[in-house]
């Protein structure tokens, strides 16, 4: 009988500790089937983040760092100055990248360190409990925005992508969700390219992957998905926002 459908190799076989609905699992399984596909498993170093995501280690098999809250770009500079031959990413929720970790990540990018982030935005800080986020949505309530994000008491929304992208050293800068099955075929093909741009030594490269957290947003998982096509990617549109065809890092 032909084989259609299997668990990446990859990926550990034991169940997600995500809440129902999170799409942590989908975008993790994403990571591991492109590792498998281009044959870097013995070679991936990842450094895990503080929140939610942090549990990466128990289901992707490659070495893996867990770093301080917001450290993991510098973290894997680290790993990737010292271990060049290895592919080496981080993989951060916004409350990690986009809060605590800014400066970490806007630096590495402009360096043009060949590391890979993948960077997931749901619009709240998940692990503590749901408060706002730099990506928090305007009339988006949280725990700490009852009333709803006003910009002029909390800002603007932070489109970190965007900012990234502006960066003399970021090679690929992409935007995916995985609400459907189309948008999960394109997001596998931005995490393929991702990698491929730091193995082939291009620059930075990150994917911002659009997420739901139907447990602190109060939703049920499908509601979840709805709010988040309906309300996110008009903010955070989706697509590739930088691909650099630059020369090879060394050569530059
Ligand atoms: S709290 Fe939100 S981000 Fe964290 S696992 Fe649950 S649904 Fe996912």
């Amino acid at each position: 009988m032909k084989v259609v459908f299997e668990r990446p190799k990859t990926l550990l076989e034991k169940p997600f500790t995500y809440c129902p609905g999170c799409h942590h699992g989908l975008a993790q399984r994403l990571i591991a089937e492109v590792i498998d596909e281009l044959g870097i498993a013995d070679r991936t170093i990842g450094v895990g983040p503080i929140g939610c995501s942090v549990y990466i280690y128990e289901f992707i098999d490659v070495d893996f760092v867990v770093g301080a809250h917001g450290r993991a770009p510098a973290i894997a500079t680290g790993i990737k100055r010292a271990l060049p031959d290895r592919v080496v990413f981080s993989y951060q929720g916004d409350g990690d990248i986009a809060a605590i970790g800014t400066a970490e990540i806007i630096h590495v990018a402009n360096r043009g360190e060949l590391i890979t982030a993948f960077f997931v935005n749901n619009a709240v800080f998940g692990m503590t409990g749901g408060q706002m986020a730099p990506t928090t949505l305007v009339g988006q309530k949280t725990k700490t925005t009852p009333l709803g994000r006003k910009p002029e008491v909390h800002g603007f929304p932070f489109r970190l992508g965007e900012c990234l992208s502006v960066a003399e050293g970021s090679a690929y800068i992409a935007r995916v969700a995985l609400t459907r099955p189309q948008f999960i075929r394109q997001a596998k093909e931005c995490i393929r390219r991702a990698f491929l741009t730091q193995i082939e030594k291009k620059g930075f490269s990150l994917v911002e992957i659009l997420s739901p957290c139907p447990t602190n947003w109060g939703m049920s998982p499908k509601e979840a998905v709805d709010w988040l096509e309906q309300h996110m990617i008009p903010y955070f549109p989706l697509g590739e926002l930088k691909v650099k065809e630059c020369l090879p890092h060394e050569a530059l």
